[in-house]
């Protein structure tokens, strides 16, 4: 078991969790109680629209409230989740947990957002990926149109297990698709040109090194007037300080996520946001 899982991985878990002693199967089986135990949790992240300054969606984050340790971070407990497969009933609870909880804003009055959520590679391969989003949409009443799925460039252009068609069927339900992590995968630049990806999110690391790399200013300067060309919308994720902000404003790109406006919130706590409705920036 721990060969098949991969070092990484193990390793990753290992100062959580199996300090206390866990072998693998252990942790499996605590990811399995969490799960029965609803001890998963989701936080939010405010999108905000680079023009106004004003909230423009959200992105659903997962976090595993443990009885004991507290909050774990899904860095922790996302890779034993994928290697075990137990990422396909998590990701649906959080599908659906994050349907819900928009829903349930909308009908409170609260701004109508669009909410953000992450999917992994394992669930979009399952055969029945489009019926289970279909059903969660169903059961929770949220229109397609408030549901972005975020994908890795990886997923998107492997093209197996029918992907592709099931990303075109869900897009033409109305649901929007973001590339995650973008520029750290291998996009090709063709795809998303037959493909309908709504948005970019241009991996933090870019953003990161905006103050000191001349060579990577130029570098978003250009996904940035890529995605234009293409009308495909660009986040930048982890937008830390005011000149980030400023430089990424300047050049058009359309939305900005990171910890300079908030960092991921407890439901109660975005909510306050919602009625706020404040300008970030
Ligand atoms: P991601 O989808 O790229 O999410 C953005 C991550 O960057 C989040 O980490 C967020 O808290 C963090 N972040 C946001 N702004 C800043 C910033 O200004 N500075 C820094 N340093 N970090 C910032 P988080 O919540 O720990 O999530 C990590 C990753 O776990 C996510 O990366 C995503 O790949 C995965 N993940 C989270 N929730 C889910 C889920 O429901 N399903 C799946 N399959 N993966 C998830
Ligand atoms: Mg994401
Ligand atoms: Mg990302
Ligand atoms: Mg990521």
């Amino acid at each position: 078991r721990a060969k098949e899982l991969g070092k990484n991985n193990y390793q990753l878990f290992t100062p959580e969790l199996e300090e206390a002693g866990a072998g693998l199967l252990e942790l499996e089986n605590s990811l399995h109680k969490a799960l029965a135990r609803e001890e998963f949790e989701l936080q939010y992240q405010p999108i905000i629209h680079a023009e106004t300054g004003m909230i423009s969606g959200m992105e659903a984050l997962l976090r595993w409230r443990h009885p004991v340790r507290g909050l774990i971070s899904p860095e922790k407990f996302i890779p034993i989740a994928e290697e075990t497969g137990l990422i396909v009933p998590i990701g649906e609870w959080a599908l659906r947990e994050a349907c819900k909880q928009t829903k349930a804003w909308q009908e409170a009055g609260l701004p109508s957002l669009a909410v953000s959520v992450n999917l992994s590679p394992r669930q979009i391969k399952k055969h029945n990926f489009v019926e289970t989003v279909t059903r969660v949409l169903d059961d929770t009443g949220l229109d397609a149109a408030y549901l972005y799925l975020e994908i890795t460039e990886n997923v998107a252009i492997t093209g197996e297990d029918n992907v592709d068609s099931k990303i075109k069927s869900l897009c033409s339900m109305g649901i929007r698709f973001s590339i995650d992590d973008f520029g750290t995968g291998y996009t090709a630049i063709n795809y998303l040109k037959r493909f309908p990806v709504n948005t970019l999110k241009i991996d933090r690391s870019f953003v990161a090194d905006i103050e000191e790399n001349h060579d990577q200013r130029g570098i978003l300067k250009a996904i940035i007037a890529l995605a234009h060309s293409l009308k495909i919308e660009i986040v930048a994720e982890g937008v830390e300080t005011d000149d980030q902000c400023d430089f990424l404003r300047q050049h058009g790109c359309t939305k900005l996520q990171g910890y300079l406006f908030s960092k991921p919130l407890s439901t109660q706590h975005f909510e306050v946001i919602l009625r706020e409705n404040p300008q970030f920036c």
